[in-house]
């Protein structure tokens, strides 16, 4: 019962305290998981999913090569590194040398409105302004401190 309590006190402590605006997005535009052989993981993904690898683009200033599957509105972005120093490699090596859930994106609108808001509200971002991501959207990380442990990713399409 004192677990409960304990945790009960917490959680309205969290909630009394949590940053936020609302960001509205249409849908989860993808999911990043980090793998470290797009060679090993695309197969199985393939399979998986029953849907085939449709792009791979790499990613300079985050070193990464990325490859993209897609489900419904939604892409599955596996990423691997391309430098022992890219974020990834670094997320891989966390994970006991395998890779694993990276981070969620969401499909926004008005990103540069949305993470000047964000910023307002106290949310720790990581990214203050957007910049270019695979696929040529506008994209910009809040850090995962602000947003309950996960890495969360707004992209915007700005060539719809
Ligand atoms: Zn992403």
């Amino acid at each position: 019962m004192q677990i409960f309590f304990n945790f009960a006190a917490k959680f309205e402590f969290n909630l009394f305290n949590c940053n936020v605006t609302k960001m509205n997005p249409t849908h989860i535009e993808h999911i990043g998981i980090a793998v470290k052989s797009l060679d090993e993981s695309i197969p199985f993904f393939e399979t998986l999913l029953g849907t085939k690898c449709y792009a791979i683009e790499e990613v300079a200033d985050q070193k990464v090569r990325t490859a993209f599957l897609k489900i419904g509105q939604t892409k599955i972005e596996l990423l691997e590194p391309t430098s022992p120093e890219s974020t990834i490699a670094a997320f891989i090596e966390k994970n006991n040398g395998k890779g694993g859930m990276h981070h969620i994106a969401f499909a926004v609108e008005g990103l540069e409105n949305q993470l000047a808001e964000a910023k307002e509200a106290g949310i720790r971002l990581i990214d203050e302004t957007p910049r270019g991501g695979a696929e040529g959207l506008s994209i910009a990380f809040l850090h995962p401190k602000s947003t309950f442990g996960v890495l969360t990713e707004l992209c915007e399409n700005k060539n719809k």
